[in-house]
């Protein structure tokens, strides 16, 4: 039987899982991703010699640093190929998305969307809290409804190929009040064509969240001539439902369940607020894997 079921293959779940391996703890654990990709909210989208990191637009050497990896380890394709790198000998089990969770006494059912039944003591659901949330509320699981408290940001992300945009910095945070940043992936290093990324405005990306595909995307393209008139080139649009937590709950992570145990983590837990949502995600891995250990 599986000891631990860890639910999404993003920075949370990967570094419990390389954590609980590295400690020798002969864990038998597995990780269910429903994306066929890994990284979750460190996502990568790559063209033919364009490549642009759509979800978090960079990594900090002290975020890496926390990680214990240096960014010579591993090719500098994107921020998915930290994923790749950390994810590697790791048994993850892609396109397979947890849709109920069952108690069985002593230990879990995990249900797939593909029907498959996987059995374990212990399960870590690490998607957004309010993904989290919505699988507990499936599946019957009582929580503290507290943790309903915690909302996300939505992020609305253009892809961009052409001419007439910032070409000096690798990052420009908050250029005008609808966008949040714009990376040149050239000068960042992960492209080797010109490539841009814009994510806009949180207030910006909540009131189009809905539109149609087109209309986002003439949105999207006369916000940009606004700030870039001599803009030209190719635009495609990415949307984030959940892309930050605004606020954080307490800890740095969550116990819904005892015998068989139950927890939640990732970048909604917090004990420290002055530091950024990815190092909370990691620290919510590093001290669950703490107490996993020692059990
Ligand atoms: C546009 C954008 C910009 C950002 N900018 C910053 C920034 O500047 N600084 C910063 O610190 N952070 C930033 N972030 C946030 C940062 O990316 C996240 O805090 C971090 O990546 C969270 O990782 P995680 O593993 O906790 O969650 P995720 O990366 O969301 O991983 C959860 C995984 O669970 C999977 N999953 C969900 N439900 C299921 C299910 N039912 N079954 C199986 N798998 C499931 C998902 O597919 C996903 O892979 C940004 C995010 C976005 C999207």
């Amino acid at each position: 039987m599986t000891k631990l079921i860890i639910i999404g293959a993003g920075i949370t779940g990967l570094t419990l899982a390389r954590e609980l391996i590295k400690s020798g703890q002969n864990n038998s654990l597995c990780i269910l991703e429903k994306s066929r990709g890994l990284g979750g909210r460190l996502a990568t989208r790559r063209g033919e010699s364009t490549r642009f990191d759509h979800g978090i637009p960079e990594i900090t050497p002290a975020e890496l640093a926390l990680l214990g990896i240096s960014r010579g380890d591993f090719p500098t394709e994107g921020a998915t190929s930290i994923a790749k790198h950390m994810a590697r000998d790791l048994p993850v089990e892609k396109n397979t998305r947890a849709i109920e969770l069952r108690s069985r006494g002593s230990h879990w059912e995990v249900i797939t969307e593909c029907g498959k039944s996987i059995i374990g003591e212990t399960i870590i659901l690490t998607a957004p809290l309010p993904q989290a949330l919505e699988l507990l509320k499936k599946s019957a699981i009582a929580y503290a409804h507290e943790l309903e408290t915690i909302h996300y940001e939505m992020a609305i992300v253009a892809l961009l190929e052409g001419s007439g945009l910032p070409t000096v910095h690798a990052i420009t945070r908050n250029p005008d009040s609808d966008f949040l940043s714009i990376v040149n992936e050239h000068e960042k290093g992960i492209s080797s064509q010109p490539a841009w990324t814009l994510t806009f405005s949180p207030e910006w990306s909540r009131t189009r969240f809905e539109w149609s595909e087109e209309d986002i995307r003439d949105a999207a393209l006369s916000a940009l001539k606004r700030k870039w008139p001599s803009f030209a080139g190719s635009i495609e649009i990415k949307k984030w439902r959940y892309s930050k937590p605004i606020g954080h709950f307490p800890g740095s992570f969550f116990k819904v369940a005892s015998k068989p145990d139950l927890y939640l983590a990732g970048d909604a837990f917090c004990k420290k607020p002055e530091e950024t949502n990815f190092s909370n995600a990691i620290r919510s891995a590093l001290e669950l894997s703490s107490l996993l250990q020692n059990k």
